[in-house]
């Protein structure tokens, strides 16, 4: 029925997690497959912060978020496992094929993907920006208005104004010094700052200085432009004043919606609203042969983090493939 190939292990989702899984299963000689939504392999890392420094992934006392993707790449790609980028996973079925019982995942592109077992490593599921309430605000994509920061190079020379009061927000202000035209205007609707107090303070300091210019409570009414954004309008909430200020980039960093989408109705027993409840030891999830590791995965008192998730995948993976293999689950070291 499918005009893809059987393989051993299907990866749902390509983060940290999901190619930590494809190296386990790759090392275990396994036929894989990783089916991601987005047009890149990294998950929150890639689409999110990847000019930003982690400092806690084992092994790696600092690192860049897409040098950490690279070499993660590098690692759990080296088996060439059949990558399929820009789909969404949608639908789970069990199907028998030749007297083997099998599961297929469908996308929004295709399938049915076939394979022994599968393993979900989705994050938060496929996510989407929060935008300002600004009418007409998605027609501004792609002409000035950014919801993440992917390349400082971009932002080179020019006029910015963030908005945001968490820990992006501040990061960014910070973090695009050395790059946007000063001030950089940072508008967020209260007075007081969600994010961690020395990046506020740094802030303040340099806005001391002339290179931040802190708006508070201020809210972006209007974006103007003729092809590309010049200006935006922004009130301030407490006078009720308004002011236009040039910016040629307007970047919103208001957090991310995310939804386990379809996932969510295949019938997996979840751990609260948003992940899918595993069983620690295993990493299986209430359907047979479906595990679940990284983010996405629940149980109590689980910490989310790369790390964790990275635990997680050679977990999911060394016991997939003892259960399809009919083994006990035994580490097989890399070293050689
Ligand atoms: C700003 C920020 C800073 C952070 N800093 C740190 C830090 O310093 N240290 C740390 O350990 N952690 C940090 N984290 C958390 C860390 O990024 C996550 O724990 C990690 O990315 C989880 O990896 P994952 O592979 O489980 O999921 P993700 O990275 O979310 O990857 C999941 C992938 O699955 C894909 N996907 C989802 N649904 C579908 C679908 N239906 N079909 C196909 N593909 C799908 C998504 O597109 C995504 O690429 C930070 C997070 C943020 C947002």
């Amino acid at each position: 029925m499918s005009e893809h190939g059987v393989v051993d292990i299907m990866i749902l989702g390509a983060g940290p997690a999901g190619l930590a899984a494809a190296y386990y299963a790759g090392h275990r000689d396994a036929s894989v497959r990783i089916v991601e939504s987005l047009e890149q392999v990294g998950g929150q890392v890639a689409a999110v912060y990847p000019e930003k420094h982690v400092y806690d992934v084992a092994g790696h006392p600092r690192i860049m978020g897409t040098k950490l993707i690279e070499l993660c790449a590098e690692q759990g790609l080296q088996y060439e496992p059949d990558v399929r980028l820009g789909e969404e996973v949608q639908t789970l079925e069990r199907v028998s094929q030749s007297g083997e019982e099998l599961l297929a995942v469908g996308t929004d592109k295709g399938g049915p993907y076939l394979s022994r077992a599968l393993i979900i490593t989705a994050g938060h599921g496929a996510f989407e920006p929060r935008k300002l309430g600004v009418e007409g605000i998605d027609d501004w994509e792609g002409k000035g208005l950014h919801y993440v920061v992917r390349e400082k190079a971009v932002f080179d020379d020019l006029t910015c104004v963030i908005v945001g009061g968490g820990d992006s927000a501040l990061d960014w202000t910070l973090g695009l010094q050395d790059t946007a035209r000063p001030p950089i205007a940072l508008v967020h609707r209260r007075d007081s700052f969600r994010a961690l107090e020395t990046s506020v303070n740094e802030a303040r300091a340099l806005q001391d200085a002339g290179r931040v210019r802190i708006m508070t409570p201020c809210e972006v009414r209007g974006v103007h432009g003729d092809g590309r954004i010049t200006s935006v309008t922004i009130e301030n909430t407490k006078t009720g004043e308004s002011e236009e200020v040039a910016c040629e980039a307007l970047i919103t960093l208001l957090g991310f919606h995310s939804h386990l989408g379809a996932i969510a109705e295949w019938g997996l027993e979840l751990e609260g609203k948003r992940q899918i409840k595993i069983d620690p030891t295993t990493c299986e999830t209430s359907l047979p042969r479906v595990y679940a590791a990284g983010d996405v995965a629940g149980y109590p008192g689980k910490i989310t983090l790369i790390t964790i998730g990275m635990g997680e995948a050679a977990i999911a993976a060394n016991n997939a493939i003892a259960q399809i293999r009919g083994e006990k689950v035994q580490p097989k070291y890399s070293t050689d």
